[in-house]
């Protein structure tokens, strides 16, 4: 499968990884939308949420705990920051490897765009 996601996860292709477990790696988004913009995502590939099932139920709340110590560590946890999940085409998904975007470091708007 030509996944880039899956690719950074087997280290074939570089990415500036800010965490790494057996289940989830996060790295910087090559293209930020904002000071702080960090992509979270489970080893495993799993297109979108609309394939997840009830396997994923822990690791889903994984995801959401590494944010949260990410954000700490990062000083932004009490200031705020927004998690995005893109899915689908009018979602404006254009990876089809499940991930949570973690933004900070500056005011966010809404609704998104
Ligand atoms: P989405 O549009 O929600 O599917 O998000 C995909 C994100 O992946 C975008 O914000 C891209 O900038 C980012 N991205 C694509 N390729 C890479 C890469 N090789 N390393 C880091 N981020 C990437
Ligand atoms: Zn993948």
């Amino acid at each position: 499968m030509d996944c880039i996601f899956c690719k950074i996860v087997k280290k074939e292709i570089p990415a500036e990884i800010i965490y790494e477990d057996d289940k989830v790696i996060a790295f910087k988004d090559i293209n930020p939308a904002a000071p702080i913009h960090i992509l979270f995502i489970p080893k495993e590939h799993i297109d979108s949420v609309n394939f997840l099932d009830e396997v994923h139920i822990d690791l889903i709340g994984e995801l959401f705990l590494k944010i949260k110590e990410v954000a700490k560590k990062l000083n932004i946890a009490n200031k705020g920051y927004r998690i995005v999940n893109n899915c689908g085409e009018l979602g404006g998904q254009t990876v089809n490897h499940l991930h949570l975007h973690l933004l900070g470091e500056r005011q966010m708007q809404w609704p998104p765009g």
